[in-house]
């Protein structure tokens, strides 16, 4: 027995995904095929789409926004979690990527849900701030490009709702935050944010050691 967090070696990883994931059959599919694809790291993991599907019905979310989409394996977490009036706004530039996403979107009938709004994501919050959005969401996934975090951030804190949640993702960078040798501008700016959001009082805060490192953060 430890106080600390475990480290999960191989073997107690697979168990704890056998004893836990329950993934729709359509979350699988999308998961093999996006398994295919050259950037496939880039998607989240089955225990962490859970995880935020169980967030989602526990705040009785209706209303959610994802900052990075890739082949909409988060979003369609989400969707499928949110009720059948939900809806969920889809920030992402590519097309391509997308383009598999409203494909299984449609297979598993919630695309009627999901509001995919292409081009740049800082533009597209910009205009949900501009046209009177600010604290109507209830959730917000940020996993875009890390360059632009901080400004995910603060954009998506000011479109929650008190009480609502902001989920940063990538948040332990593979280790590479808590190397101090390591000094790329991606590292660096995930970095700050974790130690901005750790002195934050707008919020209420846990970071996660799932997957990549999962911030949760809840509007005061
Ligand atoms: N959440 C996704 C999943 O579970 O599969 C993974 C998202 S992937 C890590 C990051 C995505 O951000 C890519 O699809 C990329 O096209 C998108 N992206 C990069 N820069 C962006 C920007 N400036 N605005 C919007 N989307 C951007
Ligand atoms: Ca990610």
């Amino acid at each position: 027995m430890t106080t600390r967090t475990l480290s999960l070696d191989d073997q107690l990883y697979q168990y704890l995904r056998s004893v836990s994931v329950r993934e729709p059959e359509i979350l699988r599919q999308l998961r093999q095929e996006t398994a295919a694809h050259p950037r496939a790291i880039m998607q989240i993991a089955p225990e962490q789409g859970q995880l935020m599907a169980l967030l989602i019905k526990l705040m009785q979310a209706r209303k959610a926004l994802e900052i990075g989409v890739f082949t909409g394996y988060s979003a369609l977490a989400v969707a499928l979690a949110l009720p059948a009036d939900g809806q969920l706004v889809a920030c992402d530039i590519s097309p391509e990527y997308t383009a598999i996403a409203q494909r299984y979107w449609a297979a598993a009938g919630v695309a009627a849900k999901i509001d995919l709004r292409l081009g740049p994501a800082l533009e597209t919050l910009a205009g949900l701030l501009a046209v009177g959005q600010a604290e109507t969401f209830d959730f917000a996934f940020i996993d875009a490009d890390k360059s632009n975090y901080d400004r995910y951030y603060e954009s998506a804190l000011q479109l929650v709702r008190p009480g609502g949640l902001v989920l940063i993702d990538n948040v332990l960078w593979s280790g590479r935050v808590a190397d101090s040798t390591v000094q790329d501008s991606r590292t660096r700016r995930i970095r700050a944010l974790n130690q901005k959001l750790h002195q934050d009082s707008r919020i209420d805060l846990s970071l996660l050691p799932i997957a990549d490192g999962l911030t949760l953060a809840r509007k005061r």
